[in-house]
């Protein structure tokens, strides 16, 4: 049986009451697996990794990695445009439990 679609916060929140999370990484994955992997994400050389669960989302170099023109890469440039353009498409299930890309110092 496939699980309906996520498609608020509050779903998500109801989702996740019920079950037993062994520590943080494991809600953290489970939450990925939920809506999928962040557009948020780190490292910008060689590997990109999901900044919610750390998961990989795709490597630059040699393999495919379709997420990469529209994600928000943490600690890239503070003036990157394209992060902080693609930061603007994100969503809730982008920035749910992950931490701001931009913090305001
Ligand atoms: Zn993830
Ligand atoms: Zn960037």
């Amino acid at each position: 049986m496939k699980p309906k679609e996520i498609k608020t916060k509050s779903e998500l929140l109801k989702v996740l009451k019920p079950i037993p999370f062994r520590n943080k990484e494991h809600k953290l994955t489970v939450i990925c697996s939920l809506i999928g992997h962040s557009k948020i994400s780190t490292g910008c050389f060689g590997y990109r990794n999901c900044a919610r669960c750390g998961g990989q989302l795709g490597a630059s170099l040699g393999s495919i990695d379709p997420g990469k023109e529209t994600a928000v890469i943490i600690n890239h440039s503070k003036n990157c445009k394209d992060c902080k353009s693609n930061y603007k498409k994100c969503t809730w299930k982008d920035k749910i439990y992950v931490k701001n890309p931009f913090p305001k110092n």
